[in-house]
């Protein structure tokens, strides 16, 4: 389904096994709002967000293998590491936010949206190139609108005051029906813990992507978009991208941008 707002298209995808239909804004048209930078630097939550844990994510290397845990992921906008202490404050006695993703490199980006466009095109050898380009819309950003570029998105849950991970339905990062926040084939105990960590974020101010519980944001197109308001964090560099073997400067991110801006237009 989609529908036309204006110039613009964004997709409303039929979700679950029950009722819950979410809205994605369409990467062409994030592509097309307007970001006012507000230069606000990257900083590391292991310094400003001291009571908060972590499991951290794993990423693509050059190869298309993974990688292990890497440190990019610790790095957030220095308002999204305030904003983090105060949901952390917010939580019940004992409970500790535990971050899987911060910060994520545009060539990381790049590397995960071309692994996973190819993978969706081997395991479904039938589908056209609009039906390729229609479902990588629900799986994966472009690096040049992927939230986690930006620095103002992270990806976390929550650990009770036994330091475990109550039950939120899913694991983060997996995909399932379970992985929308409001999931009707979720029980009541997920729903009630997902509330506790619901609860901490909003009251910090950060929004939630309706697709996965443990993904918030703050100031980035997804954001600006909920709130009506303008985006001031745009994709980000943390330091010189890794040089390509022909030697150009991040060739990988501009090749892949090259590549998802042709096929969107
Ligand atoms: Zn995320």
């Amino acid at each position: 389904m989609a529908k036309r707002l204006g110039k613009t298209l964004i997709e409303e995808y039929d979700i679950a096994i029950g009722m819950i239909k979410i809205k994605i804004l369409h990467s062409s048209f994030r592509r097309k709002m307007q970001i006012d930078e507000s230069g606000e630097k990257l900083v590391d939550l292991r310094v400003e967000c001291p009571k908060i844990d972590y499991v951290i994510a794993d990423y693509l290397n050059q190869d298309g293998k993974h990688q292990g845990e890497v440190e990019d992921a610790y790095f957030v906008r220095e308002s999204i590491a305030r904003m983090i202490n105060t949901a952390q404050a917010a939580l019940p006695d004992g409970f500790r936010l535990l971050v899987r993703c911060g910060y994520r490199t545009p060539e990381v980006q790049a590397r995960q949206y071309i692994h996973d466009y190819a993978e969706l095109k081997q395991k479904n050898p039938s589908w056209s190139k609009e039906k390729l380009d229609y479902e990588i819309e629900k799986r994966t950003d472009p690096p040049d609108v992927g939230p986690h570029c930006t620095g103002g998105a992270v990806d976390l849950s929550i650990l009770n005051d036994q330091g475990v991970q109550p039950n939120m339905g899913t694991d983060m990062g997996v995909f399932n029906f379970d992985t929308y926040t409001y999931s009707d084939t979720i029980s009541d105990d997920v729903k009630a813990n997902r509330k506790i960590l619901i609860d901490a974020m909003q009251s910090a101010g950060f929004f939630n992507f309706p697709g996965e519980w443990w993904h918030w944001s703050y100031g980035d197109r997804e954001w600006a978009f909920a709130n009506n308001k303008t985006a001031f964090y745009g994709a980000i560099e943390r330091r010189q991208p890794t040089l390509s073997k022909s030697g150009h400067f991040n060739d990988i991110v501009v090749q892949a941008s090259k590549r998802i801006l042709v096929e969107s237009n």
